[in-house]
């Protein structure tokens, strides 16, 4: 893979980083910074080589226009006090302002434009009108950095098609996640266990297949294990499910019998009578969750206490653990504990340990867990999957 050093001589050229600065907010205000440092050594670098810095990127899932929530002007801010020096912020991605400000740009000065995903081409499905937004990100610069971990999974203008109209090469943080990974797909120490949970279920469900091949456990927590349990036969109350991959589930749990993995499921829920962080809420077994007092309305949110304590200690005796997607709604106190007790074991494993996923990323932040406590963390929690799937990533491969 290319990296920084094949572009050569950076002195006063422009160059577009991608970078992926999709940081949680909460009404306006950077809940983890974690996506924004992490972007910071190949930016640093390229200042230092006296590069005209751009950098791009989106933030959450703007519907291809502008959405005033969705804006990375409080990313500007906290990137500028990150790198003690100015970052200047345009409010649009392309067009005369995001030129102009471009064009005034000094060796070693940085600007961010506004999000990516404000423009349709940016993940639309036709290769033509991804391309058109792509010649126009192009046209800003004469070198292209691909730093975005947590997109090179996706086919999209930024990540795929501008790599393919400029001289380009993986940043720092690419180079470094991916070094990461490969520890853990060439010959990790075993046993090998993944633990899954987080919301983006259908996304989720469908590595399980390739992991079945490669661990020793996986641990299923989080919003897809109703569908586990449901295609079990239990009911999930209103709970998440994914009603249309019950047979897929059904046929990953004799694939794992086949192949002698253990699936763990969870024992007990915390179930919830409404999305809400001061919701009532009971532990019940998870094979009779409309058992709660609030029946079939009740929602599980987190892992229970039971499970927690088993999930731990399948997770100490590990050699090597990869963990994605929250075991509850661990963004209100009351459904954090599940999530809590499975970071909480990551840190007193003697196993190499890593976390990927924004949200995942998050929460073990939030919760009080220091970086450092982890193997590693990843900004990357759809690409590292598809990374350990074994999966050709777009973004990847197009730096080959
Ligand atoms: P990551 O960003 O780490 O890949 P996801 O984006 O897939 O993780 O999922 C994170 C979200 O999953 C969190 O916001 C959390 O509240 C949510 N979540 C976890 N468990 C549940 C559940 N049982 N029901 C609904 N949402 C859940
Ligand atoms: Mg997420």
């Amino acid at each position: 893979m290319r990296t920084l050093e094949s572009l050569g001589d950076l002195r006063s050229q422009t160059v577009v980083v991608r970078c992926d600065l999709n940081v949680p907010l909460k009404e306006g205000v950077i809940t983890d910074d974690g996506r924004i440092r992490a972007s910071l050594t190949t930016i640093r670098e390229l200042r230092a080589a006296g590069a005209r810095v751009v950098l791009i990127s989106h933030l959450g899932r703007p519907n291809g226009e502008p959405e005033a929530k969705y804006s990375l002007q409080p990313v500007a801010v906290r990137m500028a006090e990150l790198l003690e020096s100015p970052v200047s912020f345009v409010p649009e991605t392309v067009g005369a302002a995001a030129t102009a400000a471009v064009a005034a740009l000094g060796d070693g000065d940085v600007v961010l434009l506004e999000n990516l995903r404000f423009n349709a081409g940016e993940t639309s499905k036709d290769d033509a009108t991804r391309r058109a937004f792509a010649e126009q990100l192009a046209a800003f610069g004469q070198a292209f950095v691909s730093d975005g971990f947590g997109v090179v999974h996706r086919k999209q203008a930024s990540v795929y098609d501008l790599a393919q109209l400029l001289p380009s090469a993986a940043g720092r943080l690419v180079a470094g996640e991916l070094e990461v990974l490969k520890r853990l797909t060439e010959s990790p120490q075993r046993p090998y266990t993944v633990v899954l949970g987080g919301s983006k279920v259908s996304d989720k469900l469908g590595v399980i297949s390739h992991l079945l091949q490669r661990v020793d456990t996986l641990l299923i927590g989080g919003g897809m294990l109703f569908t586990f349990l449901a295609a079990q036969g239990h009911k999930v109350g209103a709970s998440l499910l994914e009603s249309d991959q019950l047979d897929t589930v059904r046929g990953y749990l004799a694939e794992a019998d086949r192949l002698g993995v253990r699936i763990v499921l969870p024992t007990d829920i915390v179930v919830a009578e409404a999305f809400a962080a001061d919701a009532a809420h009971e532990v019940v077994a998870a094979d009779a969750i409309e058992s709660s007092s609030f029946g079939a309305a009740g929602l599980g949110l987190d892992i229970g206490p039971e499970t927690a304590k088993a999930f731990a200690s399948v997770i100490e005796e590990s050699s090597t653990v990869f963990w994605n997607g929250p075991m509850g709604v661990f963004e209100m106190a009351a459904f954090a504990e599940g999530t809590r007790t499975v970071a909480r074991a990551l840190t007193e494993t003697q196993g190499f340990t890593v976390v990927g996923g924004g949200d995942s990323a998050a929460a073990v932040r939030a919760l009080g867990f220091a970086d450092d406590q982890f193997g590693h963390i990843s900004t990357g929690g759809g690409a590292s999957l598809e990374y350990l799937e074994g999966k050709a990533l777009p973004g990847l491969e197009v730096l080959a």
